[in-house]
């Protein structure tokens, strides 16, 4: 008898974020293969990562746990592939499993993906042309130059194993890409779009960051000065003053940010019009979502890193004919933590009691369980590297943001040892969803703060994190 539980196709691409898809009401720009999933089935507003970085989300999304717990709390540090994780799981139970793309957890054979029938995964960030690539093979895999550009080699992969599958057993392929990764290097095709045009400036491009901690305006990630030739694929014209500098590379970056994301867009429809021919889209739970978010010149930045919210919220869209109505929203607060427990659920398979998220399976259904989180918890480890970002953890609801930058490396590996004084900022979403004016010492706000300081500190012991010493009740 065939087996009939789902198969899982798990799309993922790194630093796209959600206001660059037409589903989810960009002013940018267009992806009508993406809008496919999301009008199939259900598009998520409320997604969050609880750390905002590459490489521990993809721990925290493979492992089902917060960073330290699984250790990989920053870019310098590597997953241990022992971990248990929801691939490895779904193998066990009768699954074929495949990853190609983007790992970024490490290589070798401690680190190598582990849980996986076949592999073929870049090493580190990867290259956008002639990319690299590590085979599955033993003592971590072997290395090969593959001709091409990244976006389509990956996607041929991917067709290439699911053709080659064996039709009587479901699959988990983790369909990973490597865009819209910095430095942005778009293939020929795509190469002339936006080329005479000129692309909307986000709100907050001119933020001249008052009215926050002073994070926002120590951070060394803004479009123009912090970028680089590379990024740019020109000189910078660093005379300019800030704000004309911001103008200029802002057209600069985002129109190259827009054609790698034009690339993904092109290919996942080529495996949507796989599954559609093969027959295979009424019983395949498609999801699309990004490792983080990223700010796409809002508040002046490029990168990510911030609990602001462009870099917080992650893309998730999710068709599953078979249970998931067509073209339905839902603004419920759900976790990258919780999407190994998802899996495992749609599987059928147990969810392991030391896995720290929740399946939302019956928010899928239509049907939120009445004790659903209120609120998410958030810690960004990696003090000071690349961009300056001060280490800070928060907490979210549906309408405040708390954020504590206690701005210490606390002996991170990558993180950089140069400690400040810690500061608070409180958001009123509703009254300010730009997050432009910090509330936290307005009175007003009092009891606000109060209770939700509680409530940081409550769902931190919950996890299992520690608090900052010098935050105190
Ligand atoms: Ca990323």
């Amino acid at each position: 008898m065939s087996d009939t539980r789902p198969n899982i196709l798990f799309i993922m691409s790194d630093d796209h974020a959600s206001h660059a898809l037409s589903c989810y009401g960009s002013r940018i720009n267009k992806t009508p293969n993406l809008d496919r999933i999301a009008d199939g089935g259900m598009r998520f507003d409320n997604c969050f990562c609880i750390n905002s970085i590459c490489t521990p989300s993809r721990a925290t999304i493979l492992t089902g746990t917060y960073n330290h717990v699984n250790a990989v709390t920053t870019l310098s540090t590597t997953m241990d592939n022992r971990l248990q994780t929801f691939p490895k799981l779904l193998q066990e139970n009768g699954y074929q499993t495949a990853i190609f793309g983007k790992w970024h957890l490490g290589t070798g054979p401690d680190h190598c993906p582990t849980g996986f029938d076949n592999w073929a995964v870049l090493p580190g960030q990867g290259r956008y042309h002639n990319p690299e690539f590590i085979f599955k093979g033993p003592d971590g895999g072997t290395t090969r130059t593959v001709p091409g550009y990244a976006t389509n080699l990956i996607t041929d992969m991917s067709l290439d194993w699911l053709k080659e599958r064996d039709r009587c057993r479901p699959f988990c392929l983790l369909y990973h890409h490597k865009a819209p990764h910095r430095p942005w290097y778009p293939d020929e095709k795509h190469a002339q779009m936006f080329l005479n045009k000129d692309v909307p400036e986000p709100e907050t491009l001119y933020d001249d960051y008052s009215n926050r901690a002073s994070a926002a305006a120590a951070a060394e990630m803004r479009v123009g000065p912090h970028m680089s030739s590379t990024d740019l694929k020109c000189e910078v014209p660093t005379e300019l003053p800030e704000n004309e500098l911001r103008r200029w590379a802002y057209q600069r970056y985002i129109k190259d940010y827009l054609r790698v994301v034009a690339s993904i867009d092109d290919n996942v429809g080529r495996v949507l019009d796989y599954l559609d021919k093969e027959g295979l889209a009424e019983n395949t739970v498609v999801i699309y979502t990004s490792d983080q978010g990223f700010f796409l010149g809002d508040h002046g930045w490029y990168d990510k890193r911030f609990m602001y919210e462009e870099s917080l919220r992650m893309p998730f869209i999710l068709r599953y004919p078979k249970e998931v109505k067509r073209g339905t929203l839902n603004d419920d607060i759900v976790l990258n933590v919780d999407f190994a427990s998802l899996f495992l659920n749609l599987a059928g398979v147990p969810i392991p009691e030391d896995f720290q998220g929740r399946s939302f399976l019956p928010i899928l259904q239509g049907n939120t369980p009445p004790d659903w989180r209120q609120a998410m918890y958030y810690r960004y480890w990696m003090h000071k590297a690349h961009h300056n970002v001060y280490a800070h953890y928060g907490i979210r609801t549906k309408r405040y943001k708390l954020i504590y930058y206690y701005a210490d490396a606390l002996g991170q590996a990558g993180a950089v040892d140069e400690p400040h004084a810690p500061e608070w900022e409180l958001f009123d979403l509703q009254r300010d969803p730009r997050e432009l004016h910090n509330v936290y010492d307005d009175p007003a706000y009092g009891d606000t703060v109060a209770e939700l300081k509680r409530e940081l500190h409550r769902i931190q012991a919950e996890v299992g994190d520690k608090r900052y010493a010098k935050d105190m009740d």
